[in-house]
């Protein structure tokens, strides 16, 4: 028997709107510790250093009160070099020593403070240049990232990025495993070798899925696509389809060497419980 190779299990979360009542989040990091990840990214609205607050605090209670690694996205758009240097010490008081380095997204409208930063690339050699002790992950994009003409483009980006110094990536959502495996041969052909942590998004609702797709650029395959339109309506199956076509995108990606799966968990530990009872074997987690 060929010897199992050890596959990353982590989460993402979100810092809920100004009107939800904020205890929920701490009620979802309970429920995600007893799922055992590897470590739980906190995401950060892009376009200021303003937005932090509630990410530092998340991120926070991630790491010390519920002892799990905690990984704090920081995107670079609008930001000066003072602005991340303060938000890298935020980070350093609170002991989170993991952060996903990001662009962030150009905002469709609206003013827009220019920043020291055009791409991700530059944060993290900005960062590296500044011999903190810390672990860098960045985003990459098995469909190709919006902006970038080509693939092929978008992969000679990428491994500017890496070679700037990450030590993994992330992936974007994706909902058919092919695109992901045509990536990641181009991604190891490149000469890119961090590991890279699949993206997967359970949908359990219609609203969801096209909020993302519109958000993400990315294809839903027919077997998808089918399934939605039939149950739509019915929340009680569309709550099943989404779990189980998650279970069955993790187990075939397991199955074909998959370094590891981060879980878009849209703050639903329930959905994310329900997902790991299936998989925990798998993954190799009891
Ligand atoms: P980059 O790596 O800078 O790439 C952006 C574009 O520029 C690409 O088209 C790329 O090909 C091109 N490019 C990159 N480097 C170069 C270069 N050196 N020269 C020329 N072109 C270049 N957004 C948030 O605001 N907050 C979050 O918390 C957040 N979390 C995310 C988590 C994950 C896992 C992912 C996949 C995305 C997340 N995003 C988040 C969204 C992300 O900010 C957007 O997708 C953004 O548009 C690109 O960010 P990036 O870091 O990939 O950018």
């Amino acid at each position: 028997m060929s010897e199992e190779k050890k596959v990353g299990w982590s989460f993402e979360v979100f810092p809920p709107k100004r009107t939800a009542n904020i205890s929920s989040i701490y009620m979802t990091l309970a429920e995600l510790k007893k799922l055992n990840p590897d470590f739980i990214s906190v995401t950060y609205g892009a376009g200021g250093s303003e937005n932090c607050q509630a990410t530092v605090e998340i991120a926070n209670a991630v790491q010390n009160n519920y002892q799990m690694n905690a990984v704090a996205h920081l995107p670079c758009i609008g930001l000066t070099r003072q602005d991340v240097l303060e938000q890298l010490n935020r980070f350093r008081e609170i002991g989170v020593n993991r952060i996903l380095a990001l662009r962030g997204d150009k905002p469709v409208s609206g003013e827009f403070k220019q920043g020291d930063f055009e791409h991700a690339s530059d944060l993290i050699s900005f960062i590296r240049a500044q011999n903190y002790d810390l672990q860098i992950y960045a985003a990459c994009y098995p469909e190709k990232h919006y902006e970038a003409k080509t693939a092929e483009e978008d992969l000679d980006n990428l491994k500017i990025k890496v070679d700037s110094g990450v030590d993994g990536l992330v992936s974007q959502l994706f909902f058919s495993n092919t695109y992901f495996y045509d990536f990641i041969e181009k991604v190891r052909a490149k000469n890119i070798n961090v590991p890279v942590e699949a993206g997967i998004m359970p949908v359990i609702n219609c609203k969801q899925i096209e909020r993302m797709v519109s958000l993400c650029n990315v294809k839903l395959p027919k077997k998808f696509t089918d399934v939605m339109s039939r149950f739509s309506d019915n929340k009680e199956a569309m709550l099943e389809i989404g779990i189980a076509y998650a279970v069955d995108q993790i187990i075939d990606l397991i199955a074909n060497g998959v370094d590891g799966i981060h879980l878009y968990t849209m703050n639903n530990p329930n959905v994310a419980n329900r997902i790991y009872e299936a998989i925990k074997h798998v993954i190799g987690r009891v």
